[in-house]
């Protein structure tokens, strides 16, 4: 069976193979753990193999991992859907927060973020799949949102994130990836961060520009939902 440190071996050599075929400097992905369901040991052992940035999507878990951890210098980004009472929560315990898809979450980010933390690093979760997804703000809204996002003071906009609908066909993941990148030139800002790519597909997001890779079960193996 493989370890936790193998696999990180593994989605390394995928990162850098995908950033040399497409011309990029390996340095310019980084990769975001993704750890949901999984165990404080599982995280810990990820840290001792060299990773520090984790994602979470649940809330509750994440605190509680976040204190099982606390003896560690993790940095922590919340990655999931977001309701408005958990943002007093997720403003004072993440540095990043990559689900962003409409302003009244934004605006109570920016409000609860405490004075003594640097500003909340944001992605707005983009829809480009259409029907296909529920999360993320639409390609039309995209434009307001992220103008009213980066003049809040307590964010710093990075940059967009997305999740299209899971297909094995690279071209189609390549089109998607492909719509983010350029609605994001097409923001007239001064973003530096796209975060997209999970385990069945980072190959095409790093093609496509992705700053962060998330994942997950290519790291810690499959999730199993029906555990605590
Ligand atoms: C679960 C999750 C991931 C990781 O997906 P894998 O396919 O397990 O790599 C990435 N991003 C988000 C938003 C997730 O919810």
């Amino acid at each position: 069976m493989s370890t936790i440190a193998d696999n990180i071996e593994l989605v390394g050599s995928r990162i850098r193979a995908a950033a040399l075929a497409a011309n990029r400097d390996e340095h310019s992905v980084h990769l975001l753990a993704v750890s949901k369901t999984k165990p404080a040991q599982a995280l810990r052992e990820a840290y001792a193999a060299g990773l520090r940035d984790f994602g979470e999507n649940y809330l509750q878990e994440a605190l509680g991992k976040q204190l099982e951890l606390a003896d560690l210098p993790l940095i922590w980004h919340f990655i999931g859907p977001i309701q408005s009472n958990k943002t007093r929560a997720i403003a004072e315990h993440f540095a990043w927060v990559h689900s962003v898809d409409r302003l009244k979450i934004a605006q109570r980010l920016s409000e609860q973020r405490p004075a003594d933390l640097p500003p909340l690093n944001i992605c707005i979760q983009v829809n480009v799949s259409g029907e296909a997804s529920k999360s993320g703000c639409t390609p039309a809204d995209l434009p307001a949102l992220a103008n009213a996002i980066s003049a809040l003071p307590r964010l710093k906009l990075r940059g967009l994130m997305a999740i299209p609908e899971p297909t094995e066909d690279r071209a189609a993941q390549d089109a998607a990836f492909a719509a983010v990148q350029s609605l994001q030139a097409s923001l007239n800002l001064p973003l530096d961060t796209l975060s997209m790519g999970m385990s069945h597909d980072l190959e095409s997001a790093i093609a496509q520009g992705a700053t962060w890779v998330r994942i997950g079960t290519a790291l810690f193996g499959a999730r199993d939902y029906g555990q605590p």
